[in-house]
Protein backbone atom coordinates (compact mmCIF):
# COMPACT_ATOMS: atom_id res chain seq x y z
CA UNK A 1 0.00 0.00 0.00
CA UNK A 2 3.06 2.41 0.48
CA UNK A 3 2.69 6.06 1.20
CA UNK A 4 -0.77 6.37 2.20
CA UNK A 5 -1.82 4.16 5.06
CA UNK A 6 1.17 4.27 6.71
CA UNK A 7 3.15 6.49 9.33
CA UNK A 8 2.15 9.93 9.36
CA UNK A 9 -1.56 9.53 7.33
CA UNK A 10 -2.24 7.32 10.23
CA UNK A 11 -1.62 9.69 13.26
CA UNK A 12 -3.90 11.99 11.64
CA UNK A 13 -6.79 9.68 11.04
CA UNK A 14 -6.49 8.79 14.92
CA UNK A 15 -6.09 12.25 16.31
CA UNK A 16 -9.16 12.90 13.97
CA UNK A 17 -10.95 9.65 15.47
CA UNK A 18 -10.26 10.84 18.93
CA UNK A 19 -12.06 14.58 18.03
CA UNK A 20 -15.19 12.96 16.58
CA UNK A 21 -16.26 10.08 18.50
CA UNK A 22 -15.82 7.43 21.25
CA UNK A 23 -15.00 4.12 21.32
CA UNK A 24 -16.55 1.54 23.87
CA UNK A 25 -13.56 -0.83 23.78
CA UNK A 26 -11.47 1.82 24.40
CA UNK A 27 -13.48 3.51 27.62
CA UNK A 28 -13.31 -0.41 28.49
CA UNK A 29 -9.11 -0.72 28.27
CA UNK A 30 -9.39 2.62 30.29
CA UNK A 31 -11.32 1.27 33.39
CA UNK A 32 -9.74 -1.87 33.46
CA UNK A 33 -6.45 0.18 33.43
CA UNK A 34 -6.95 1.50 36.86
CA UNK A 35 -5.88 -0.41 39.39
CA UNK A 36 -7.38 1.20 41.88
CA UNK A 37 -11.07 0.87 40.08
CA UNK A 38 -12.77 -0.69 42.98
CA UNK A 39 -11.69 1.53 45.92
CA UNK A 40 -13.20 4.45 43.50
CA UNK A 41 -17.22 5.51 44.08
CA UNK A 42 -17.11 7.23 40.25
CA UNK A 43 -14.56 7.62 37.41
CA UNK A 44 -14.42 10.47 35.03
CA UNK A 45 -13.65 9.59 31.13
CA UNK A 46 -12.54 12.51 29.68
CA UNK A 47 -14.29 13.36 26.33
CA UNK A 48 -14.24 16.57 23.87
CA UNK A 49 -16.37 18.77 25.44
CA UNK A 50 -17.69 16.85 28.80
CA UNK A 51 -16.86 13.53 30.60
CA UNK A 52 -17.96 9.95 30.64
CA UNK A 53 -19.00 9.75 34.55
CA UNK A 54 -19.04 6.06 35.40
CA UNK A 55 -20.20 4.92 38.56
CA UNK A 56 -18.21 2.09 40.14
CA UNK A 57 -20.83 0.20 42.14
CA UNK A 58 -23.79 0.07 39.73
CA UNK A 59 -21.39 -0.15 37.06
CA UNK A 60 -23.78 2.49 35.13
CA UNK A 61 -23.01 5.17 33.20
CA UNK A 62 -23.80 9.08 31.96
CA UNK A 63 -22.62 11.30 30.19
CA UNK A 64 -21.67 14.89 31.28
CA UNK A 65 -21.92 17.76 28.84
CA UNK A 66 -20.25 21.22 29.42
CA UNK A 67 -22.21 23.92 28.95
CA UNK A 68 -21.58 26.69 26.82
CA UNK A 69 -20.46 29.99 28.82
CA UNK A 70 -21.68 28.94 31.75
CA UNK A 71 -24.79 27.67 31.22
CA UNK A 72 -25.87 24.27 33.45
CA UNK A 73 -23.97 21.00 32.76
CA UNK A 74 -26.06 18.18 30.95
CA UNK A 75 -26.07 14.72 32.06
CA UNK A 76 -27.16 12.28 29.53
CA UNK A 77 -27.69 8.10 30.39
CA UNK A 78 -25.43 6.30 28.92
CA UNK A 79 -26.75 2.26 28.89
CA UNK A 80 -23.81 -0.09 28.80
CA UNK A 81 -23.66 -3.63 27.42
CA UNK A 82 -20.93 -6.33 28.71
CA UNK A 83 -20.61 -8.98 26.32
CA UNK A 84 -19.13 -12.02 26.76
CA UNK A 85 -15.70 -13.33 24.63
CA UNK A 86 -15.50 -16.55 22.69
CA UNK A 87 -13.01 -17.62 25.46
CA UNK A 88 -15.70 -17.56 28.04
CA UNK A 89 -13.24 -14.87 29.70
CA UNK A 90 -12.69 -11.74 28.25
CA UNK A 91 -15.40 -8.99 28.00
CA UNK A 92 -16.19 -6.56 25.12
CA UNK A 93 -18.07 -3.47 26.50
CA UNK A 94 -20.89 -1.80 23.90
CA UNK A 95 -22.31 1.65 24.36
CA UNK A 96 -26.47 1.96 23.62
CA UNK A 97 -27.02 4.89 21.60
CA UNK A 98 -28.84 6.98 23.62
CA UNK A 99 -31.20 8.49 21.27
CA UNK A 100 -32.44 5.25 19.60
CA UNK A 101 -30.83 2.70 21.99
CA UNK A 102 -29.14 0.61 19.70
CA UNK A 103 -26.29 -0.96 20.86
CA UNK A 104 -22.77 0.24 19.23
CA UNK A 105 -18.83 0.29 19.80
CA UNK A 106 -18.90 4.00 18.77
CA UNK A 107 -20.88 7.39 19.43
CA UNK A 108 -20.05 10.26 17.46
CA UNK A 109 -19.71 14.19 18.83
CA UNK A 110 -22.61 15.46 16.74
CA UNK A 111 -23.46 19.39 18.07
CA UNK A 112 -22.63 18.48 21.56
CA UNK A 113 -24.91 15.11 21.60
CA UNK A 114 -23.04 11.90 21.48
CA UNK A 115 -25.13 9.89 19.06
CA UNK A 116 -24.72 6.43 17.10
CA UNK A 117 -23.75 6.80 13.29
CA UNK A 118 -27.46 6.71 12.59
CA UNK A 119 -28.98 9.51 14.65
CA UNK A 120 -26.04 11.58 13.91
CA UNK A 121 -26.55 11.04 10.06
CA UNK A 122 -30.07 11.81 10.55
CA UNK A 123 -28.83 15.20 12.54
CA UNK A 124 -26.72 16.05 9.31
CA UNK A 125 -29.70 15.59 7.19
CA UNK A 126 -31.57 18.44 9.08
CA UNK A 127 -29.06 20.80 8.70
CA UNK A 128 -29.04 20.16 5.05
CA UNK A 129 -27.46 24.38 4.98
CA UNK A 130 -24.55 24.18 7.54
CA UNK A 131 -21.60 25.06 6.46
CA UNK A 132 -21.07 21.46 8.18
CA UNK A 133 -23.18 19.50 5.96
CA UNK A 134 -21.78 21.32 2.73
CA UNK A 135 -18.13 19.78 3.80
CA UNK A 136 -19.57 16.60 4.20
CA UNK A 137 -21.42 16.53 1.10
CA UNK A 138 -17.86 18.38 -0.60
CA UNK A 139 -15.56 14.85 0.60
CA UNK A 140 -18.60 12.46 -0.38
CA UNK A 141 -18.40 13.98 -3.69
CA UNK A 142 -14.65 13.97 -4.27
CA UNK A 143 -15.07 10.19 -2.65
CA UNK A 144 -17.35 8.67 -4.37
CA UNK A 145 -17.66 10.37 -7.59
CA UNK A 146 -13.96 11.82 -8.78
CA UNK A 147 -12.31 8.27 -6.86
CA UNK A 148 -15.00 6.35 -7.25
CA UNK A 149 -14.95 4.64 -4.21
CA UNK A 150 -18.53 4.05 -3.62
CA UNK A 151 -18.22 0.86 -1.27
CA UNK A 152 -16.71 3.04 1.61
CA UNK A 153 -18.99 2.74 4.15
CA UNK A 154 -19.41 -1.30 2.87
CA UNK A 155 -15.65 -1.44 3.39
CA UNK A 156 -15.58 1.17 6.69
CA UNK A 157 -18.94 0.40 8.90
CA UNK A 158 -19.59 2.92 11.50
CA UNK A 159 -17.46 5.45 10.06
CA UNK A 160 -18.22 9.00 9.48
CA UNK A 161 -16.74 9.93 5.30
CA UNK A 162 -14.43 12.79 7.55
CA UNK A 163 -13.13 9.76 9.76
CA UNK A 164 -11.97 8.04 6.29
CA UNK A 165 -8.51 7.77 5.61
CA UNK A 166 -7.72 5.37 3.06
CA UNK A 167 -9.18 5.55 -0.69
CA UNK A 168 -7.56 3.36 -2.91
CA UNK A 169 -6.48 4.77 -6.04
CA UNK A 170 -8.97 4.30 -8.89
CA UNK A 171 -6.27 1.77 -11.52
CA UNK A 172 -7.18 4.23 -14.40
CA UNK A 173 -6.29 7.36 -12.49
CA UNK A 174 -3.18 8.85 -12.84
CA UNK A 175 -0.82 9.09 -9.58
CA UNK A 176 -1.00 13.27 -10.06
CA UNK A 177 -4.53 13.47 -10.20
CA UNK A 178 -4.88 11.03 -7.34
CA UNK A 179 -2.97 12.97 -4.93
CA UNK A 180 -4.24 15.97 -6.15
CA UNK A 181 -7.50 14.97 -5.15
CA UNK A 182 -6.34 13.24 -1.48
CA UNK A 183 -4.86 16.43 -0.52
CA UNK A 184 -8.64 18.50 -1.56
CA UNK A 185 -9.83 15.90 1.10
CA UNK A 186 -8.25 16.12 4.25
CA UNK A 187 -8.70 20.41 3.28
CA UNK A 188 -12.17 19.65 3.50
CA UNK A 189 -12.08 17.55 6.34
CA UNK A 190 -10.45 20.59 8.81
CA UNK A 191 -13.67 22.65 8.11
CA UNK A 192 -15.77 20.14 10.26
ZN1 LIG B 1 -28.93 6.11 17.67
Amino acid sequence: MGGYGSGGHNKTHSQLENFHRIDSFSFYDFLMADKYLYCKTTVQYPLNRGDIVYHVQSKTALIKVLGVQGSECRYVDLPLSRVPGIDGKSVRMYFHCPYCGRRVRYLYDCHKHYACRKCARLNYASQQKSGMDEMRLKMERIVEKELGYTWWYRDNPDTLIQDLWHVPKPPYMRWEKYDRLLQEFPAASKGL
